[in-house]
């Protein structure tokens, strides 16, 4: 702030100097238009003088401004700029030097003003008209003066103080904003990496676990097959259950697989008609569709540009589930909305079947999350979390709204694409 002060005030100053030095020396003040070279040097002294420290140059600068009022006082009188170079004085130096001067530029003042009322008392003053002014009046006058430096001395560090205080609690939540920035950043690698292994390991693990299962599965068949008249109730009954866990952890195997293999970016933007796609899942889920007695209804579906395997993927998953969750006795009803929401596609699967409490919103989403057993409903319970992941992974967002008894509409978005 000060070096700026400088730069500013010396080629500024010329502007007040070069026209003093010319009226005092045209009326022959000659010792004046002296003091005004002195000042000019000390100005380029402070401003550019080799080996000074700061602060000294600070004060030599103050001196500076404190000396050049008082000669303004006496030479010009209480009429001239000398009462505004000691409020300017005061301003200046509370601005480049320590709070802990504040007061004194002040007393400086006061004491300026006494010297100069001392000036007027005895007549001291070289300029007969500077002298032309009553004692009474000039002190009358510079309690302005008076007062609004200590004035200024008592607020300019207080609004100092404020604002370096604002600035470093700005400094420590940005530092401290950066290393959080900083772990997030490291911890985001780590949980990307901690997610890679965990795909790579649900990949593998679905995958080698399928040939040993398929052997129990076709062994125990072989035994219920071949040996089922040796075999007394009991056995019959234990090779079922055994049949049964193995086809439940296929499909268990088949679904790890398939969200392992979800939200992969390796599909292709397509043109994807939604009545067709519609039209092809009610041929396919016919047998399921006529037993349940159920209806599917959607009007005038949009044909959009997406990736259509996981889109497809995640519609029939919602609209499964829709008929898998329906009430007993009440034929289902399945309803197919998409909207277009300026950036991006609504899709909505409404239903009239068992509903979901508030409760279960989010969890219903998580991996292996059944609200039922699987002699009520049969089910993995990795549907819903293959769906999100394959939304999510097209900056997507997919959300419940339910009432228990009355039934669930599923709504997922995706932006539009080109
Ligand atoms: P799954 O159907 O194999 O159990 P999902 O991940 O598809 O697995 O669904 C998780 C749970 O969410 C289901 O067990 C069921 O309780 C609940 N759910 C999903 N869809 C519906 C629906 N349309 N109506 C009522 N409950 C549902």
């Amino acid at each position: 702030l000060f070096s700026r002060l400088v730069e500013w005030v010396i080629p500024l100053s010329l502007l007040s100097i070069f026209p003093s030095i010319a009226y005092t020396i045209s009326q022959g003040v000659y010792e004046f238009a002296f003091f005004d070279v002195i000042f000019l040097c000390i100005l380029l002294y402070v401003g550019f003088g080799k080996n000074i420290e700061n602060n000294n140059r600070k004060l030599l600068y103050m001196a500076f401004l404190y000396c050049t009022a008082l000669l303004l006082l006496i030479y010009v009188g209480a009429a001239g700029p000398g009462q505004l170079f000691l409020y300017t004085a005061c301003i200046q130096g509370l601005l480049i030097l320590s709070s802990r001067y504040a007061y004194l530029w002040s007393w400086l003042n006061l004491a300026a003003v006494f010297i100069f009322a001392i000036v007027l008392h005895f007549q001291l003053s070289p300029m007969e008209a500077a002298n032309d002014f009553d004692v009474v009046e000039w002190l009358v006058i510079a309690t302005n003066l008076i007062f609004l430096s200590f004035l200024s001395s008592a607020l300019i560090p207080q609004i100092f103080y404020g604002l370096s205080v604002t600035f470093r609690s700005h400094q420590d939540l940005q530092k401290k904003l950066s290393l959080k920035n900083k772990e997030q950043k490291v911890l985001l690698v780590e949980l990307k990496e901690k997610n890679m292994e965990l795909e790579q390991f649900a990949y593998i693990a679905s995958h080698d676990l399928q040939e040993p299962l398929r052997m129990i599965g076709s062994f125990m068949g072989l035994l219920q097959k071949n040996y089922q008249t040796q075999l007394d109730d009991k056995a019959n009954q234990y090779i079922h259950f055994a049949v049964d866990g193995a086809r439940r952890m296929k499909a268990i195997i088949l679904d790890l697989l398939e969200y392992s293999r979800a939200g992969k970016p390796d599909h292709t933007v397509e043109k994807i008609s939604f009545s067709e796609v519609l039209e092809e899942y009610a041929e396919l889920r016919r047998d399921i569709i006529a037993q349940k007695d159920a209806t599917i209804i959607y009007n005038n579906l949009p044909e959009i540009n997406g990736y259509k395997l996981p889109l497809v993927q995640a519609l029939y998953n919602l609209i499964d589930n829709a008929l898998k969750y329906a009430k007993e006795e009440v034929a289902p009803k399945v309803s197919i909305y998409v909207i277009d929401k300026d950036d991006e596609w609504l899709f909505s699967v409404k239903d009239n079947g068992i509903g979901i409490e508030e409760r279960f919103f989010d969890r219903i989403f998580v991996m292996f999350q059944r609200l039922h057993n699987k002699d009520e409903y049969h089910g993995t319970g990795i549907g819903l979390a293959i769906v999100k992941k394959n939304i999510e992974s097209m900056n997507g967002k997919i959300w419940v709204e339910s009432v228990k008894g009355e039934g669930s509409t599923f709504h997922l978005t995706v932006p539009k694409l080109p």
